[in-house]
């Protein structure tokens, strides 16, 4: 089945939903102190105890585009699974939820550490419960400015791509493209199904004034195709079509 779709959706406060924010933290005491402090402001609250949960829950499907959370508040100290590592984790899997990250590891190595692996913010304990909610409303204000960053995006099957952020996701995972294989694949994605010759590709993607045969279509197809199928001898996604060319889906 055909999935594909380009997905503009204005940012959330202009369409008046609440945003909502993740809350990474063990200690029971704390966590309900900031999730009634957040609901108190409007915000709709999902909580976890650990990292292995939060993985979980932020790891969900984009549903129509969206991220499941619009914020994350991180605590480090974390059974299993450390608030560092899940912040490593999901800016490596290129998930660009903001990040706030709630310590008691206070020292400026701990803090640099955790700008570095990706967060966007950093908050000592002990903090004033006023100072968590400035800072959370400036990150998510500075989301809606920059415009959410995952949008818009095209999609299909496992396939994501960012247009605007030269980005592209195969099965959860950030994949590595040279511009020309990227230009080929938002090509393709904006045209599925369509039937493209070598020279037509050429133009679309190398320029009309290109000097080389169409031989270096097809070299960059199958190095696309070790990139996003699971068995590039196989496509499922850039499909040859004898006698003509190539096909996406
Ligand atoms: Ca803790």
């Amino acid at each position: 089945m055909l999935t594909l779709e380009l997905i503009k959706r204005p940012p959330r406060a202009e369409i008046g939903q609440m945003s909502r924010i993740l809350v990474v933290e063990d200690e029971e005491l704390i966590r309900d102190m900031v999730v009634l402090a957040l609901e108190a402001e409007g915000y709709a609250i999902a909580t976890a105890a650990e990292g292995r949960t939060a993985l979980a829950l932020l790891q969900a499907e984009p549903m129509l585009g969206e991220l499941p959370f619009d914020l994350v508040i991180l605590d480090l100290m974390l059974p299993q699974i450390n608030g560092l590592d899940v912040c490593r984790l999901l800016r490596h899997q290129g998930n660009p939820v903001p990040i706030l990250i709630l310590s008691a590891k206070g020292s400026e190595t701990d803090r640099v550490l955790g700008l570095e692996v990706g967060a966007d913010d950093y908050l000592t304990k002990p903090f004033s419960i006023r100072e968590l909610i400035a800072r959370c409303r400036a990150l998510l204000r500075r989301q809606r400015f920059v415009g959410l960053p995952q949008l818009p995006m095209l999609q299909f099957k496992e396939i994501t791509l960012y247009p605007q952020e030269c980005r592209v996701l195969v099965r959860g995972q950030e994949v590595n493209l040279s511009p020309k294989e990227f230009r080929l694949l938002d090509l393709f994605m904006n045209h599925p199904r369509r039937v493209w010759s070598r020279e037509h590709l050429l133009d679309q993607v190398w320029g009309a004034d290109f000097v080389g045969d169409s031989k270096t279509v097809d070299v960059h197809i199958r190095w696309l195709r070790e990139k996003l199928e699971l068995d590039p001898s196989h496509p499922e996604y850039i499909v040859t079509v004898r006698g003509f060319g190539y096909r996406f889906g």
